[in-house]
């Protein structure tokens, strides 16, 4: 009798420790899926930011084409396509904005890439300028656009991170909610707008203007690159003598030798305008981001259109 007191004592001991054993394993492999976060490569920077907001700690998150840098016409490195196959997931914005992403996508299926073109499912509107076929790819511009295009990561993220869905549902909404403050306050304050033109630097306020009633009148097309004629300058010269307009937009990362030429011809000023497609490193540190650049937007908005 006593023997077998001693035997069941003994396998309990043993069960026990098989338990503790098992759960100290799985308690290893949670931990290690925990740490191992994804790895994001994103286009450019409003790209980057709802990528960040979604994922927050949950992924190592790469804005590919640096601040200041023109990104119309940016093309990346093969180190930099070498890094990109190895990534999960790979976001750009679509609507003819990174013409490269479009060539390189069938290189990258097949690698286990999640690609997300962002602008899917955005009502696209058609270039004014020379391409009548192309579309105008400043989608993000306007911030209802941004939330669709939010919405896409969003669902991207949760096809190939099941288990942290509600994470990045909640992230989302506090996004969305940010954006939707955003749009309120925009469309709100343009109600008051006495000039309804906009002369900007670039083609980049189509949504923007379309969204809060507006019309733009772009100094150059699509991309900064492009020069106005002398046709073309004294033709906005005129428009803003008959429309009464007193300031000429201006974007960071651009020449502003065309506005300053018309804001000098109408006896204006120069105000600053950011279609956001850069922040730089030091902006980010300060803690400006998409949001706040947009506030300061409506601000030089406010000032000129009033
Ligand atoms: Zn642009």
């Amino acid at each position: 009798m006593k023997k077998n007191y001693l035997l069941i004592i003994m396998l309990i001991i043993f069960l026990f420790t098989c338990v503790a054993c098992d759960r100290e394993i799985n308690k290893k492999d949670d931990d290690y899926i925990e740490n191992e976060s994804l790895k994001i490569y994103t286009t450019f920077y409003p790209m980057y930011y709802i990528a960040g907001e979604i994922s927050q700690e949950k992924a190592d998150i790469v804005q590919m084409i640096p601040a200041g840098v023109e990104p119309h016409t940016w093309e990346p490195t093969l180190k930099t396509m070498a890094e990109l196959k190895n990534s999960n997931m790979f976001i750009y914005n679509g609507a003819g904005m990174e013409r490269w992403a479009e060539k390189i996508i069938d290189n990258l299926r097949g690698n286990n890439v999640k690609i997300v073109e962002t602008s899917k499912g955005v009502d696209l509107i058609k270039s004014e300028g020379n391409n009548h076929d192309d579309y105008d790819p400043h989608t993000w511009v306007s911030p209802e656009n941004l939330k669709i295009q939010a919405k896409n990561v969003l669902d991207a993220l949760i096809e190939i991170d099941k288990i942290n869905e509600e994470y990045y549902k909640e992230n989302y909404r506090i996004l969305a909610a940010k954006l939707d403050k955003l749009h309120e306050d925009i469309k709100k304050a343009s109600k008051q707008f006495k000039i309804k033109t906009i002369i900007t630097s670039h083609e980049a306020f189509g949504y923007f203007a379309k969204e809060y009633g507006l019309v733009q009148i772009p100094i150059r097309g699509m991309s900064p690159e492009q020069e106005p004629s002398p046709a073309k300058l004294a033709e906005i010269v005129d428009l803003c003598l008959e429309n009464n307009i007193k300031y000429i937009f201006t974007e960071k990362f651009v020449n502003p030798k065309f506005s300053n030429i018309i804001a000098d011809e109408i006896g204006g000023d120069v105000l600053t305008l950011n279609a956001a497609h850069g922040l730089s490193d030091d902006e980010i540190k300060e803690g400006q981001d998409y949001i706040t650049v947009m506030y300061d937007n409506l601000n030089s908005l406010e000032k000129a259109l009033k």
